[in-house]
């Protein structure tokens, strides 16, 4: 790679694709930029740095970032008369490594647990030439990130990282590492600075989340239960967990902890047990309908969310059925769906038995038409409700406002209460992908 001396960068442009946890850690990289002086500038085109946190799960969400990199260089040509500095950092970055910086001339490589090092790795680029991290410490970088310091309303908290479950589908395992807990201090503290920055509702992150745990055998709903002592913070939430990993204790926190929420996202990909275990999900359907018979029997009112993989190799019609039926048994209030992407240097990629893709299209379709069928049916039994709806931002019409209910729906409502406010509404319509409500009583602020 040839060394071109560049300027350092004054302004720089995050971009994060994928997960939550890819979310947080845009949020985290912005704040090491801004720690060094740079300024913040939402217009890609126009940066000097532009930082694209990468996606990898699927083939599609990987070429999107050779697009992008094509996209901003052109944009920034052509409006701005520049080349600018281009980081990839994420899981494109930890998978790919050179072979990125090879195909894409970019000036930096940062992976998913080396990020606290992008500012030296920048430095280094526009003195020398390509900077790359891949290294994987167990979770280093927190204590080498930088206070939070602003935050909307509803935050992100990574307490959870990697994964250890290797299903035979998914790179994850291979591009965040090991399963690693952050511990409870760092945890507790991250989110006091969160609440004391303005957010009034925290989701806790993780490949694993409800595998959270501590050398005293915390666990996440002594986490939670430690949280929900912080004054000012409102709402408790927490993504993504795996059914094996849904202990007794947390099923009881969702009955016990007011501020935890009636929201429970629990993929759990397919409705087939061969087909389980060939994904080697370690839980089978029954195993997985009974956790949900025991959560919904702690919190009547839960709202149910999963992952769905359409088309995994081997997957007959009548194994497809089983999806559709564990679907309508459990009548889930939002979900997300996907058909089987081969990923390389995962055992499935491996597998005969490739499903056509016509048959994937086909299969989604069906899925997503009862996936759709059942949010419709969980938002119109919300109509009448009375619930507390958390304001997030403005909506699009003059006075209108948008937030999230509890169970996770999208409210608008035309209301004089500003962003973080927590209002009593009284829901009067029930739409497919969203709900109106009228404001009561201003529940507190
Ligand atoms: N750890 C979480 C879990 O086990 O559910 C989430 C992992 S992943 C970031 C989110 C979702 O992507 C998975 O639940 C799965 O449905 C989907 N996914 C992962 N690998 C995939 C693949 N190779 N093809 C299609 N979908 C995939
Ligand atoms: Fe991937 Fe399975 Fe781990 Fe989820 S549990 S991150 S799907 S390997």
């Amino acid at each position: 790679m040839t060394a071109t001396p560049k300027t350092q960068p004054k302004t720089y442009h995050v971009k994060s694709f994928g997960c939550q946890m890819n979310v947080y850690d845009g949020e985290r990289m912005a704040e090491l930029m801004a720690a060094q002086g740079m300024t913040a500038t939402d217009d890609a085109n126009a940066a000097d740095l532009v930082v694209l946190n990468t996606c990898h799960i699927r083939e599609k969400a990987t070429e999107k970032v050779y697009s992008e990199i094509g996209r901003i260089r052109k944009g920034a040509q052509e409006e701005h008369g520049k080349r600018p500095m281009v980081a990839v950092a994420g899981c494109v970055a930890q998978a790919e490594g050179e072979e990125i910086a090879r195909r894409a001339k970019v000036d930096v490589v940062v992976g998913p647990q080396a990020y606290h090092n992008l500012p030296d790795l920048v430095r280094q680029a526009a003195d020398k030439g390509l900077a790359l991290d891949t290294d994987m410490p167990a979770i280093a970088k927190f204590g080498a990130l930088p206070a939070r310091r602003k935050t909307g309303p509803t935050a992100f908290l990574t307490v959870q990282e990697g994964c250890d479950k290797f299903c035979t589908y998914c790179v994850v395992p291979y591009t965040r590492g090991a399963e690693v807990s952050r511990p409870f201090d760092a945890i507790v503290d991250e989110a006091k600075s969160l609440v004391d920055a303005g957010a009034h509702e925290i989701t806790l992150l993780g490949q694993n989340v409800n595998a959270w745990d501590d050398e005293a055998g915390t666990g996440l709903h002594g986490l939670i239960r430690a949280l929900d002592r912080i004054a000012g913070l409102h709402r408790i939430r927490y993504t993504t967990s795996h059914p094996n990993d849904m202990k007794d204790g947390l099923i009881r926190a969702h009955a016990e902890v007011e501020k935890l929420m009636p929201f429970l996202h629990l993929p759990v990909q397919a409705g087939n047990d061969r087909i389980l275990k060939a994904m080697n999900r370690s839980h089978t359907r029954d195993s997985y309908l009974r956790i949900l018979d025991r959560v919904r029997a702690a919190r009547p009112d839960i709202a149910l969310s999963g992952d769905f993989i359409v088309g995994f190799p081997g997957e007959t019609e009548e194994e497809f059925r089983d999806t559709l039926s564990l679907v309508d048994a459990v009548g889930y209030a939002q979900c997300f769906s996907f058909k089987y992407s081969p990923r390389p240097g995962t055992p499935a990629a491996e597998m005969d038995g490739a499903v056509p893709p016509e048959v994937m299209d086909e299969r989604l379709k069906r899925l997503q038409a009862a996936l759709n069928r059942d949010q419709a049916a969980f938002n119109a039994a919300t109509l009448g409700k009375n619930c507390t709806v958390l304001i997030e931002r403005k909506g699009k019409l003059p006075g209108q406002m948008l937030g999230k209910s509890p169970w996770l729906q999208s409210v608008h409502l035309t209301t004089d209460a500003r962003i973080g406010d927590l209002v009593e509404v009284e829901i009067v319509r029930a739409d497919p992908n969203s709900l109106a409500g009228v404001a009561k009583v201003k529940a507190a602020a």
